[in-house]
């Protein structure tokens, strides 16, 4: 009987709020070390933290967009344990009553299944400070800035069956984070981080020992890292082993990973309810005024787009997994006047090249009324796709707008049947065999054979015929 895999994902998302959750010190934007930490991030004797209202807000709203129940009465508590980037020997973190209690999130698979993943609860908490090894030689560097950072922790329920699943939650959470605008979603820079729970057991049985391959920072690195560790958790099963319940590291650069700590238990943190902060209060008018402000969710632009440009789920669900990919394309669709060719496009040659030449979609140097153009010359007959392609490649370098490019390059398809009727006759006069073999075959044959001649009067036409006129032309001149 074969394993079955169980996942379920812890994520940190930074929200991107002016000032610290308990401080008026701004998040850290990369400015020197320990300038941007103050003495309450700190957390030094005398100091009193104060709740940053906005990061309860955006946590809040992050609740509303799961469909979860929120919290109306949540409280802060110390989770206490040593390490060189947290000096104050606590984490402000919520435990007993979170902000966000349970809700759902949908995913979509390749195949055209849905799924719906549970979330168990979200909260509000903390980030610690940072330990520099680099330029610190036989010393670290402490780096405070990031302490007290605001952060919502998303932990799932262990629901997902595979990475395909894990990875298509990872991005509907980033999708639904950076639709409703509280977290900038630069997973580089740590702001999203991906911690994956994962086991293994024979079906029926009961959830094995789980691992937890933390702060995995990009989409493409947690695929690797669950299936290197499904892998290795089932060696050591069949090996007659058992997996140990532990925290462990990947690293993408050599797709290795190695154990870095045995799990702590809630209880060795002795968590208790932190003495300096009140309990956060949240009314039915904040619900509801938070409700009033709701942006667009993925899920409600997903079912536009399948309403309002007849797009399948699947395509839908890519497209309006991020604003900004989302509105280029309705913007390239807009301009093209044809919204399944800008689908094409947009997911096609534009995410090749994007992914080729690891350039985010806001940063394309084709923009979106550039790829309409291109897409409007395509719908009208002026190029045929495979001189489109050539013309994107162009308007990529840099070359210009698709209209100029193809005066320019003089990439018009021909539309003067005199002269691809001469090229047309040319090539016949010129190709006696394959003449007589076509007109000797059968039609099925023939539609396969025609393709030579295709080829040839795309050959001497640079590929500038018009695809329908040429082969009619040769359908008539061949008999
Ligand atoms: P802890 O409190 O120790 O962090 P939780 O029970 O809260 O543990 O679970 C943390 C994460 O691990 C959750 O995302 C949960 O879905 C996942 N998880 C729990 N048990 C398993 C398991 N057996 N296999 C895979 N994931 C699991
Ligand atoms: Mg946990």
């Amino acid at each position: 009987m074969s394993w079955e895999v169980v996942i379920g994902l812890e994520v940190h998302v930074q929200l991107n709020t002016a000032s610290k959750l308990f401080s008026g010190s701004k998040l850290s934007t990369g400015a020197a070390p320990n300038t941007q930490a103050s003495l309450v991030d700190l957390g030094l004797p005398g100091t009193l933290p104060v709740v940053n209202r906005e990061a309860v807000r955006k946590a809040a709203l992050f609740g509303l967009a799961i469909n979860a129940d929120i919290c109306r009465h949540s409280i802060f508590e110390r989770k206490n344990y040593f390490y060189p980037d947290l000096p104050k020997g606590y984490q402000t973190t919520q435990l007993a009553e979170p902000v966000v209690g349970a809700g759902t999130v949908e995913i979509q698979l390749e195949n055209g299944e849905k799924k719906i993943v549970r979330i168990h609860h979200a909260h509000l908490e903390e980030d610690a400070g940072k330990s520099l090894h680099e330029d610190f030689h036989g010393m670290t560097g402490i780096d405070l800035n990031r302490a007290g950072t605001p952060l919502i922790e998303i932990v799932s329920e262990p629901d997902m069956a595979n990475a395909e699943e894990a990875v298509a939650f990872a991005r509907k959470l980033h999708a639904i984070v950076t639709s409703i605008g509280i977290c900038d979603g630069d997973m580089s820079q740590g702001n999203m981080r991906f911690d994956v729970n994962i086991s293994v057991r024979k079906p029926g049985e009961p959830l094995g020992t789980r691992t937890e391959t933390k702060n995995l920072n990009s989409f493409r690195f947690m695929e690797k890292a669950i299936a290197l560790e499904v892998e290795r958790q089932i060696d050591v099963l069949e090996d007659g082993g058992e997996i140990v319940q532990e925290t462990r590291l990947y690293n993408g650069d050599t797709h290795t990973a190695r154990s870095m700590r045995s799990k702590e238990d809630a209880n060795d943190y002795r968590y208790f309810p932190c003495p300096d902060l009140l309990p956060v209060a949240i009314t039915d008018a904040d619900i509801e005024e938070l409700k009033a402000a709701m942006p667009e969710l993925p899920d409600s632009r997903k079912a536009r787009f399948i309403n309002d440009y007849q797009l399948s789920e699947y395509d839908a669900d890519l497209l309006s997994g991020s604003i900004a990919t989302a509105a280029f394309f309705e913007a390239a669709a807009k301009a093209g006047g044809d919204a399944k060719l800008a689908a094409n496009w947009v997911m096609g040659e534009l995410a090749a090249k994007l992914n080729a030449e690891e350039k985010d979609i806001a940063d394309s140097p084709v923009s979106a009324e550039q790829l309409g153009q291109l897409i409007a010359r395509l719908k009208d007959g002026t190029i045929s796709s495979k001189i489109a392609k050539q013309v994107f490649e162009a308007c990529w370098a840099g070359e210009g707008n698709p209209d100029d490019i193809i005066e320019a390059k003089g990439l018009k398809q021909m539309s003067d049947t005199g002269e691809l009727e001469k090229i047309v006759d040319d090539i016949i006069a010129n190709n006696a065999a394959q003449v007589d073999d076509y007109r000797n075959s059968d039609d099925a044959k023939k539609k396969k054979k025609i393709g030579f001649f295709v080829g040839q009067a795309m050959k001497a036409t640079q590929g500038k015929a018009n695809p329908q006129q040429l082969n009619q032309l040769l359908r008539e001149k061949l008999g």
